[in-house]
């Protein structure tokens, strides 16, 4: 069984998607950390963002894979080299959505996934996976929160790494971030038709995988 987690940044679909595949002994796919890995590459060689041909290039000889690890937590390498921890900083953060918006990355990385998920079950996050990577997938979830809660947590998770950001600040890279992946022409982030859409505000991390276990229950 697939089951496809979309949303916006900081819906919680990583941690959500996580759980949710260590309820039922899945493999979580975190299609995110894919683009992020591919932007820090391009970012430590000198590729600019809206250099279409280079970061193409780059996507197809660039290796990603994951492991897990002790913690639970997928450990994301760049051929050998792990890279959990980098993706996540500010300035990838940053460029993150100009990377993946070039349609031949999109292809190249679609390709990719689509590979790794024909093994079998498994909970893969993103922004298109229910309207493009795997649109058969027998489950889709479209995850929201309210801007002021989603600025929040990302805030926390990256004070917890030593950054330190306003709310308002981040509330506005978080908005940023929503319009280009919203805009872009190519696979832009948006519900699937047949996506239940889960808001998260108000709900525990408990609530929420409670509410999308019950729906793949109801599935299976
Ligand atoms: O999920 P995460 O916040 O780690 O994703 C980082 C960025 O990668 C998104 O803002 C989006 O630009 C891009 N992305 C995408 N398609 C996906 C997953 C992520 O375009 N399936």
């Amino acid at each position: 069984m697939i089951v496809a987690v979309d949303g916006p940044a900081g819906a919680g679909k990583s941690t959500i998607s996580r759980l949710l595949a260590g309820r039922y002994g899945w493999t979580y796919l975190d299609t995110g950390a894919m683009y992020r890995a591919l932007t820090l590459l391009a970012l430590e060689q000198g590729i600019d963002p809206s250099d279409a041909g280079q970061l193409e290039q780059l996507t197809r000889y660039m290796e990603v894979s994951f492991q897990p690890g002790p913690d639970g937590m997928p450990r994301v390498f760049a051929g050998c080299r792990e890279v959990t921890e980098e993706i996540r900083s500010p300035e990838v953060n940053r460029k993150v959505s100009e990377v993946s918006a070039h349609a031949g990355v999109r292809e190249e990385m679609v390709r990719r996934q689509r590979q790794l998920m024909s093994a079998g079950d498994m909970v893969a996050d993103g922004r298109d996976i229910g309207t493009v990577v795997w649109p058969e997938a027998e489950v889709k979830i479209f995850l929201t929160a309210a801007n002021s809660e989603r600025a929040r947590r990302r805030r926390l998770e990256l004070e917890e790494k030593g950054h330190d950001i306003s709310q308002e600040k981040m509330e506005k890279e978080i908005s940023a971030r929503d319009e280009f992946d919203s805009g872009r022409p190519v696979a832009p982030l948006v519900a699937a038709e047949d996506a239940v859409t889960v808001d998260t505000t108000d709900l525990t991390i408990d609530q929420v995988v409670g509410k999308v276990a019950e729906i793949v229950d109801s599935r299976r």
